[in-house]
């Protein structure tokens, strides 16, 4: 695609990426197909080619509106068109740029940017959002449903193994699931405990970032990847860890991309490099341990049980990790179920559900007949948000797929 950036941004770092990205789009189309958005809307510029074709307008020196940053909003962010497009399109970061141009173009007002503010204020922050989230809990039968659906039932996290072990992995804790569903770092240190590896949380770590990023606030994102990079970094430098893990694939495809968020940061921009390396989702972790986990999975009778996998956008696409869970569930003794169009996005996205409630919404019940029309009794995932949301549509329980591999694996020995 020729384009010609306006002089604002021609010479920037961004602009060079921008014109990159841009070139490469050959308009073909072909993401259009697998577009969540496009799918509902069906109008071309809530698909990624029309989307494009905005932000080439907006940095070729158009004036964006609100129309233009409405199309924006309603992109989940979800990449299953980056999965689709055969030139290699980086729509994601392309948006990104966009959004932040469009951000500062169009101010938000009033209620839409107190809920913004609020969302980047409020939820990286763990203490106060397990605060909040313990108040929810105790007063869940008065709240409206659509809060209801954001206060998770607690399942009991079990104990966290001491660490024991020569191989060790760091773990982020981040900042929504400590409160929200404490059970699954558990989980995840107790397999890799049984596995032989120790996993470790830091003080000092927290929100990964993404929250803030996504709610047009680079600087605050960049913040706190600092923030972790130096939590981390002692036990990095002394070579104590040989990973940092991931459990939650949100988390996962935003410290992987600490490198590219703080490339021009002349203190960071090394160890942020170093930090995206070392990055695993836990998935990768267990899969390099497969012969071990088969052996200890062996040794215990395994009753087959129907189960959906639901891949999240940021596990498939943000990080391409495919096949990867439903080998190790299969291998667990877990019967998956067919399910169709496992490219798209459950509705979550982040602050999606909050911010566009109505599309998250159809979403969300498209997802939840596709995951269950197989006729399996629980559903899986591997990351917070997307839990929460498809939980808050269905009785059927919702669960990190690191939990029930933990349960097939019985106490430790
Ligand atoms: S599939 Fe790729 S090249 Fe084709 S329109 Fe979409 S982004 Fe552009
Ligand atoms: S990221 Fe997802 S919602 Fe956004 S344009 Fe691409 S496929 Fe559509």
């Amino acid at each position: 695609m020729q384009t010609q950036l306006a002089d604002f941004i021609r010479d920037t770092p961004e602009g060079r990426e921008a014109e990159e990205i841009l070139r490469k789009c050959v308009h073909c189309g072909f993401c259009t197909a697998t577009c969540p958005t496009y799918q509902l809307l069906g109008d071309e510029l809530d698909g990624p080619r029309g989307r494009i074709y905005l932000i080439k307008q907006v940095l070729e020196g158009a004036a964006p509106t609100e129309k233009t940053r409405l199309h924006l909003d309603r992109c989940l962010t979800c990449r299953s068109c980056e999965s689709t497009c055969p030139s290699g399109v980086h729509y994601s970061r392309l948006l990104d740029i966009g959004r932040a141009v469009v951000a500062e173009r169009v101010p938000r007002h009033g209620g839409e940017a107190l809920v913004r503010r609020t969302l980047r204020e409020f939820v990286p922050r763990p203490k106060l959002f397990g605060l909040a989230m313990g108040a929810g809990r105790a007063v869940r039968g008065l709240l409206p449903k659509s809060l209801q659906d954001k206060v998770p039932t607690l399942r009991p996290a079990g104990t966290w193994p001491a660490p024991r072990h020569a191989r060790r992995v760091i773990a982020l804790a981040g900042c929504a699931q400590p409160a929200m569903a404490p059970s699954i770092n558990a989980a995840a240190a107790r397999v890799l405990d049984a596995l032989g590896i120790s996993m470790v949380e830091l003080p000092g770590a927290g929100c990964c970032g993404a929250v803030r990023f996504h709610l047009d606030d680079a600087e605050g994102a960049r913040a706190d990847a600092r923030r972790n990079i130096d939590a981390w970094w002692p036990d990095i430098e002394a070579g104590r860890i040989e990973a940092i893990v991931m459990t939650a694939s949100g988390c996962g495809v935003q410290v992987r991309d600490y490198g590219h968020l703080l490339q021009h940061d002349p203190v960071y921009a090394e160890r942020a490099r170093r930090v995206s390396e070392l990055t695993r989702d836990i998935a990768e972790l267990v899969l390099a341990e497969g012969d071990a986990l088969r052996a200890r999975l062996g040794a215990r009778a395994q009753p087959r049980e129907p189960l959906a996998w639901h891949a999240p956008c940021t596990l498939q696409h943000g990080q391409r990790i495919r096949g990867t869970v439903e080998s190790l569930l299969t291998a667990a003794g877990y019967e998956l179920t067919p399910v169709r169009d496992a490219h798209l996005c459950c509705g979550s996205a982040g602050t999606y559900s909050i911010l566009q409630p109505e599309l998250s919404g159809r979403l969300r019940a498209n997802k939840l007949d596709a995951l269950l029309e197989g006729g399996a009794a629980r559903i899986a995932s591997a990351n917070i948000g997307c839990i929460t949301h498809l939980q808050a549509g269905t009785d059927k329980p919702v669960l990190h797929w690191i939990e029930l591999i933990d349960s097939r694996l019985g106490p430790a020995s």
